[in-house]
C-alpha cells in the first residue's frame, strides 16, 4: 500500500505513559518515576505557567502564524535576522520540514549508526534513501560520513550531543567536516541538548553559519526549557534555506499557547540554569551509582544516560518497571543490551538506583 520507504520504518516507540504503567501495576501515579523521555524533571518555569493563563484569553483566534514575539525574542537572544528562523511542532516538525524542503525522491541522506530514530522517518516518508555510517565509539565518525557524500546526497543529519548515545564531537572535527562536504548539501545540525552542554570545545553551530550556509541548526524547547508537552522547536538557517522551509510549513504549525509559553520560558534564563544545574548532579548521581555497581555506561553530555547492562537489559527493563521505575529501552536503535535513562530530580534518581539494586 505504502510506499517503500514507508513500508521498511518501524513506528515511533515513545516512553511509557505513567499512567499506563501506574494501571498495568496497580500502583499510584505518583509512586511512579518516569526517566524515559529525556524530559525536565523541575516542571516548567512558574513564568511559563502565567504566560499560558494569559494566552487563554485568545484561545478562539488562529494563532500567530508567522510567531511575530516569540521569533523577535529568539532573534535577540540567539543574535541572529527574523527572516533565518522557522518555528515548528517540536523540533522534530523543523526535521520533516527539512526533509521535505531538500530531499528528492532517490537522493541520499546521511547520518550516523545510532543516531535519532527520526532522521530515519523523515528521509524515508519522502522517498529519500537513509546512508548509515557506522558509528566510531557510539558517536559519529565525521571522517566517514564525508566519504559517503557524493553527488546525490541532499542532506546529512548531525546531532550533537547524540540521542540516545549522548556523544558530542569537538569544534574542529565540526569544522573539518564542514570543510569537506559540498555547500549544496543541507547539513542539519540538531542541538536539542545544546543548552546541557559546556565547555570550550562544544562548537555552537550558529557561530559557523557565516562560512558554511549550507548549516541548519535546529534548537527545541522541551529539554532544558522544560516544554516538551507544548511542542516548540525551531531552526536557525540562511534566509534562502528558510524561506524554502517556510513555503512547506504548515500554516499555525505553533499553537498560541505553545508560542507564548516559549517566550516566557525564553526570558527565564535563571531556571534555565537551575535546570542544567540539576541535571548536573543527577548526571553525577547516577553515574557514581553506576561506577559503583561495575555497570559501563557511555559518557554522555545530555539530560540521558546510556548504559550497558549486556543480555539482561531487557529483563532488567521489565523489573524496573514492576518496581514503578520507567526506563527507555534502544533495542530499535540497534543497542538491545543497552537502556538509556533520563536524569530526574535527586530523589527520583535515588528511586531508580534503589530499584537497579534491589533487580541486580
Ligand atoms: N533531536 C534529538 C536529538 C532529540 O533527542 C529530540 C527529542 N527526543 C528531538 C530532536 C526532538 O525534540 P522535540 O520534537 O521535542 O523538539
Amino acid at each position: 500500500l505504502a510506499v517503500p520507504g514507508v513500508r521498511q520504518l518501524q513506528p515511533y516507540v515513545p516512553g511509557k505513559p505513567i499512567e499506563e504503567v501506574a494501571r498495568e501495576l496497580g500502583m499510584a501515579p505518583e509512586s511512579i518515576v518516569k526517566l524515559a523521555s529525556n524530559e525536565n524533571p523541575l516542571g516548567p518555569s512558574p513564568k511559563v505557567l502565567k504566560a499560558i493563563a494569559n494566552a487563554q484569553s485568545d484561545l478562539t483566534r488562529y494563532p500567530d502564524s508567522n510567531g511575530f514575539n516569540l521569533k523577535s525574542a529568539l532573534c535577540a537572544h540567539l543574535n541572529v535576522a527574523f527572516d533565518q528562523i522557522t518555528l515548528g511542532n517540536g523540533s522534530n516538525d523543523v526535521l520533516d520540514l527539512l526533509a521535505r524542503a531538500f530531499v528528492a525522491p532517490g537522493s541520499e541522506v546521511v547520518f550516523s549508526q545510532y543516531a535519532f530514530i527520526v532522521y530515519p522517518i523523515v528521509t524515508q516518508a519522502v522517498g529519500g534513501k537513509a546512508v548509515v555510517v557506522p558509528a566510531r565509539e557510539w558517536g559519529h565518525d565525521l571522517d566517514a560520513m564525508a566519504k559517503v557524500v557524493n553527488e546525490k546526497t541532499a542532506m546529512v543529519f548531525l546531532a550533537n550531543p547524540n540521542n540516545p548515545t549522548g556523544t558530542c564531537f569537538s569544534r574542529r572535527e565540526l569544522v573539518k567536516f564542514l570543510e569537506q562536504v559540498p555547500k549544496r548539501v543541507i547539513v542539519v545540525l540538531d542541538e536539542a541538548y545544546f543548552e546541557y552542554v559546556g565547555g570550550e570545545d562544544y562548537p555552537n553551530g550558529l557561530l559557523l553559519q557565516q562560512d558554511f550556509p549550507n548549516l541548519v541548526v535546529c534548537r527545541t524547547f522541551s529539554k532544558a526549557y522544560g516544554l516538551a508537552g507544548l511542542r516548540v522547536g525551531y531552526s536557525v538557517a540562511s534566509p534562502v534555506i528558510t524561506d524554502l522551509l517556510n513555503r512547506v510549513r504548515q500554516p499555525f504549525n505553533v499553537n498560541s499557547i505553545a508560542l507564548a509559553a516559549a517566550e516566557a520560558a525564553l526570558e527565564d534564563q535563571a531556571y534555565l540554569a537551575k535546570a542544567c544545574q540539576i541535571n548536573h548532579e543527577g548526571m553525577m548521581q547516577i553515574t557514581s551509582a553506576f561506577n559503583a555497581l561495575g555497570i559501563s555506561y557511555i559518557p554522555s553530555k545530555g539530560n540521558f544516560i546510556t548504559a550497558d547492562f549486556g543480555e539482561n537489559a531487557g529483563s532488567i527493563n521489565q523489573q524496573l518497571l514492576q518496581r514503578g521505575v520507567i526506563v527507555r529501552p534502544v533495542a530499535n536503535y540497534g543497542m538491545a543490551h543497552h537502556l538509556r535513562i533520563s536524569i530526574g530530580l535527586p530523589e527520583e534518581n535515588e528511586q531508580f538506583i534503589e530499584a537497579l539494586k534491589q533487580t541486580l
